[in-house]
């Protein structure tokens, strides 16, 4: 379903871990720099579609540790990622971006349901289309969600937004003062040496699926920017 001609398209995955600023809730001020700076890849004409996390509020494994039911408890994290993309609608709102939410439990109040072929009229339409609560499914991570999210609605590419480390490293760069950044990366080395990255189904299916991923840091003023428009910076993961 890849273009090979028109605008580029692409899925930008946003950990909620971002949104919270390292804490729980919402911290505004990174919110609305994302926006701004997701606005101006739109501008410059890049069909941007976005999976957020809601690690910010719950997540469905660190419930189920405490006691609770971990297909309830996953629905709360689901629940949880919606508020980030309502954050988010508001804030790409206020800078002049227009915006869709369809999230994958219906809420009619809020938010569309998702329904691919509409995602994808948005997208040409220049919308920014923002994907919430998941798959719908417990069990499910929103990276593997957004795998499945680019793959569906044609993307040319993944950009995996992370908090707190701006690539792929041969060990966690926190820990390990000498580790190193991959310019390019297969899934194939990144399931082999259990890298971390992200969940190992959401790397089978990009590995099964032929998806080009871009990992790259969310800090530092025009990343999320430059990560749109199709700049070489973090890691580059094929197949
Ligand atoms: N979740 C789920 N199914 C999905 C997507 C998310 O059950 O398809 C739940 C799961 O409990 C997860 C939480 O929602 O812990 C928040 O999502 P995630 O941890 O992926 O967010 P991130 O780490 O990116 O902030």
């Amino acid at each position: 379903t890849n273009p090979t001609t028109g605008p580029r398209r692409v899925l930008l995955k946003l950990s909620g871990e971002a949104f919270g600023g390292g804490a729980v809730g919402l911290a505004a001020d990174v919110v609305r720099r994302i926006a701004e700076e997701i606005g101006a890849a739109v501008r410059a004409g890049v069909q941007v579609a976005v999976v957020v996390g809601g690690g910010n509020f719950f997540r469905g494994a660190e419930l189920s540790q405490a006691g609770m039911d971990r297909a309830r408890a996953d629905y709360m994290g689901m629940l949880g990622t919606v508020m980030n993309c309502l954050a988010l609608q508001d804030f790409l709102e206020q800078d002049g971006t227009t915006t869709r939410v369809q999230t994958a439990i219906t809420m009619g109040q809020v938010a569309e349901s998702y329904i691919p072929l509409r995602a994808i009229r948005h997208l040409e339409k220049g919308r920014v289309v923002i994907f919430g609560a998941g798959a719908g499914m417990p069990y499910f991570s929103t990276d593997t969600v957004s795998v499945q999210r680019a793959l569906e609605v044609g993307c040319d590419e993944v950009l995996m937004g992370k908090n707190g480390v701006d690539g792929v490293y041969d060990a966690d760069p926190r820990k390990d003062p000498s580790a190193e950044r991959y310019e390019t990366l297969t899934y194939d080395v990144a399931l082999r040496d259990n890298l971390q990255v992200m969940d190992n189904t959401a790397i089978a299916m990009c590995r099964d699926n032929d998806v080009r991923m871009r990992v790259f840091g969310l800090e530092g003023a025009g990343n999320v920017t430059r990560a749109l428009l199709g700049e070489k910076i973090g890691t580059l993961m094929t197949a």
